[in-house]
């Protein structure tokens, strides 16, 4: 019973099925996971029929070979789609060879496909020599099992090592070898796979990535570094140094980076700076880490650069910019300080501080709103207005950080004007401005305006109203005037032979003189409330007094007669040898007159007619038809 020549046929059968699979498998790699697995599973089918075909027969009927090794590889490392074809032609050809065997052959076919699947179950991946082991000791379980069932136990002694042992040991063996070269191979493709990937990755990179060795020359590089070092392609580069692409400064420092990083022994990121071929100047970030050998030895530098020239631009195009605001901001006319949505101050300008010259040490970034409206109340920078402190900082608060527009005057006198507006944040931005100025401004034009307001009512020469002013008051009156009370009353005064006056002392004395009754008239009707004085034209004065009846108007007008006579102003040219005035009055009401324009012709039909009585008298318009004279 010698098992060897047989069983030595069955090893080479696994070895060539697995050599097959193992050089024949590449081409199915790229075939979906189910149909490779069913190919390899075929093929291991064909490797179980190869060995049952040339088996060791222990016994009549009693067959040995190695398909056990077939059926568990075929599970361990194709699961149950590849396991299946194996055990169903296992099962297959042992059946057809019949023979006393049959009933144990068949539960150890079993438990060989079922260890290999239960194995793959468990395993993610390619399998571990410890799987490998695991499922070899079962194939060699599974093979030898038989013996211990069929075999008596008187004979185990000389069976177990002529047949048993090196029976198990084969299997045991060419499932270890094939194992192994499967998952050796399987574990070659998957890192020809991943190599695959990382290459085209580092190909596609649009970073620059490349190797040198300990002298600075190019070992490999992806096509980005080509194209940054205008080499064509990255075969180019090859062998080469900086030196052959860079001027000699640049070469050199880039160089002096690398020196300083295999001294070091530590990865280092810098950014580099340099002009390309083409005069562009080229920031790059650069990462350099030395790679070594496996005892530790650095044997060459791997290089990853990013361009970052135009983040670089921007950042300086940025810190400019950033200059220029804060010039602008410093050189601002205005104060500017801005809080968040807490009323914390987070920004301010030069200029902001200025306006607030008692406060500036409290106006810092971080202050809070309050503190700072109490701090300026309570140096008297601010004036509170009303209410208890803690009412008016709260108000003040709330009215600064309110969008709009609103003015205050500081307790200098001076006036701010301060324009709130919301930002994004949901904070202030505050404008503040000194607005004194206009303020005065303003002051000064309302003043002025005030008085042409006056000047344009004022008589120049007497200082009473003028004609436009007296025409606006009496259309008031006369409208405001009820019909069922007579008023106003209306007195005309026209002073006596003035042409004369003039001729005799000269025009500018006529003015004094004119003056001189304009200003006695005035005095004399200053008791007389809401009455209006105002020079009518030429040498005559109008006088309005409301809610006044025609009798009491008389006694008025002989009041002023009276009083104009008092003056006792030289007037040669006169009768009487002083300055005297006639008078006519006219009342609303009174003698039928409805409208400004009748009580005005009413008047002046008085006047004539005190002329005409002699002058210096006052005539009334309802006496005048009575003739009746009114002798001062
Ligand atoms: P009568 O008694 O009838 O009123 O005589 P009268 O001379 O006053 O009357 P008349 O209307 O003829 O003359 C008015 C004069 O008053 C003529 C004018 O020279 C003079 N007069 C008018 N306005 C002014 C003025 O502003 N200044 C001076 N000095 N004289 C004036
Ligand atoms: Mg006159
Ligand atoms: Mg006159």
């Amino acid at each position: 019973m010698n098992p060897w020549n047989e069983l030595l046929a069955n090893l080479a059968i696994v070895a060539i099925t697995t050599s097959l699979w193992t050089f024949g498998h590449r081409h199915v790699a790229r075939f979906a996971p189910r149909l490779r697995s069913a190919v390899f599973g075929g093929i291991m089918a064909c490797g179980t029929l190869g060995a049952m075909s040339l088996p060791f027969q222990f016994h009549p009927g009693v067959l040995l070979d190695l398909r056990y090794t077939f059926l568990a590889i075929a599970g361990l490392f194709g699961g149950p789609v590849a396991a299946v074809t194996p055990f169903v032609v296992a099962v297959a050809r042992r059946a057809l060879g019949g023979g006393t065997g049959l009933s144990v052959a068949l539960p150890l076919i079993f438990m060989a496909t079922a260890s290999g699947l239960l194995a793959h179950r468990f395993i993610r991946g390619i399998p571990d020599g410890r799987s490998i082991l695991a499922v070899s000791l079962a194939v060699a379980f599974s093979g030898t099992a038989g013996f211990f069932i069929k075999v008596p136990i008187d004979r185990w002694p000389v069976v177990m090592p002529s047949v048993v042992a090196p029976f198990a040991l084969l299997l045991f063996v060419s499932a270890m070898i094939s194992s192994f070269a499967i998952s050796q191979e399987l574990k070659r493709q998957e890192a020809t796979t991943l190599n695959r990937i990382y290459r085209a990755i580092i190909e596609a990179l649009p970073d620059c990535l490349n190797a040198k060795d300990l002298h600075g020359r190019f070992i490999a590089a992806n096509p980005a570094t080509a194209a940054l070092m205008s080499a064509g392609t990255a075969g180019k580069l090859i062998g080469k140094t900086d030196f052959d692409f860079y001027p000699e400064e640049t070469a050199r420092a880039f160089r002096a980076d690398e020196e300083a990083l295999l001294r070091d022994g530590k990865p280092i990121v810098i950014e580099q700076r340099f002009t390309r071929a083409d005069k562009a100047e080229t920031w790059l970030a650069t990462l350099k880490a030395p790679f070594n050998d496996d005892d530790g030895n650095p044997i060459g530098i791997i290089t990853h650069n990013r361009e970052i020239t135009d983040r670089k631009r921007l950042e300086s195009e940025l810190v400019q910019t950033q200059r220029h605001l804060a010039d602008a901001l410093a050189s601002m006319a205005d104060g500017l300080a801005m809080f968040d949505s807490k009323g914390a101050q987070v920004f301010n300008n030069a200029r902001y501080l200025d306006l607030f010259p008692l406060t500036a040490d409290v106006r810092s970034t971080g202050a809070c709103l309050k503190v700072i409206i109490r701090t300026a109340i309570e140096r008297g920078e601010e004036m509170p207005v009303g209410g208890n402190i803690g009412d008016i900082i709260e108000r003040s608060v709330d009215a600064i950080l309110r969008p709009g527009d609103r003015q205050m005057r500081l307790a200098d006198g001076r006036w701010i004007e301060a324009r709130t507006r919301r930002t994004e944040e949901g904070g202030s931005l505050i404008v503040f401005s000194d607005i004194t100025a206009n303020k005065r401004a303003e002051e000064e034009l309302r003043t002025l305006n005030e008085r042409l307001e006056v000047m344009a009512h004022t008589d120049g020469l007497t200082g009473l109203l003028n004609r436009r002013a007296f025409d606006k008051a009496l259309d008031d009156l006369v409208s405001r005037n009820p019909q069922s009370i007579p008023g106003p009353s209306l007195l005309m005064i026209d002073v006596d032979k003035f042409k004369a006056y003039n001729d005799t002392y000269g025009h500018p004395a006529g003015d004094t003189c004119l003056k001189r009754v304009a200003n006695r008239v005035a005095e004399i009707m200053m008791p007389y409330p809401r009455s209006v004085v105002a020079r009518y034209g030429g040498e005559e004065i109008a006088v309005i007094i409301p809610q006044c009846d025609s009798a009491a108007a008389l006694s008025v007008a002989r009041l002023l007669c009276a009083h104009v006579r008092a003056l006792e102003i030289e007037h040669d040219g006169c009768e009487k040898g002083r300055v005297t005035v006639s008078i006519g009055t006219a009342t609303m009401n009174a003698a039928g007159d409805r409208s400004k324009k009748e009580l005005l012709g009413s008047a002046d039909e008085a006047l004539y007619a005190a002329k005409a009585a002699g002058r210096d008298c006052v005539r009334s318009c309802d006496e005048c038809s009575d003739a009746v004279a009114a002798q001062a």
